[in-house]
């Protein structure tokens, strides 16, 4: 699994880091972020909870 953040997209909600704190975070303006090192998912079941919770769909992730 590869995790992005269309920071385009991103509005700053920060549900993706209240769902699944351990792989994202909200950055210093207040953005969405993937914590680093944790672009795999870190094997984290919330991970694709936090995709779908995103408002703007701004994460996206390639299985495999
Ligand atoms: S949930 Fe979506 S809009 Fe909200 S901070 Fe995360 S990426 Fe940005």
């Amino acid at each position: 699994m590869s995790l992005s953040i269309d920071s385009g997209l991103c509005i700053g909600s920060g549900q993706c880091a209240l769902t699944a704190p351990a792989v994202f975070e909200t950055d210093d303006d207040g953005f969405g972020a993937v914590r680093p090192g944790k672009e795999d998912g870190a094997g984290d079941p919330m991970v694709k909870e936090a995709v779908r919770a995103c408002p703007v769909r701004a994460i996206s992730f390639e299985e495999g």
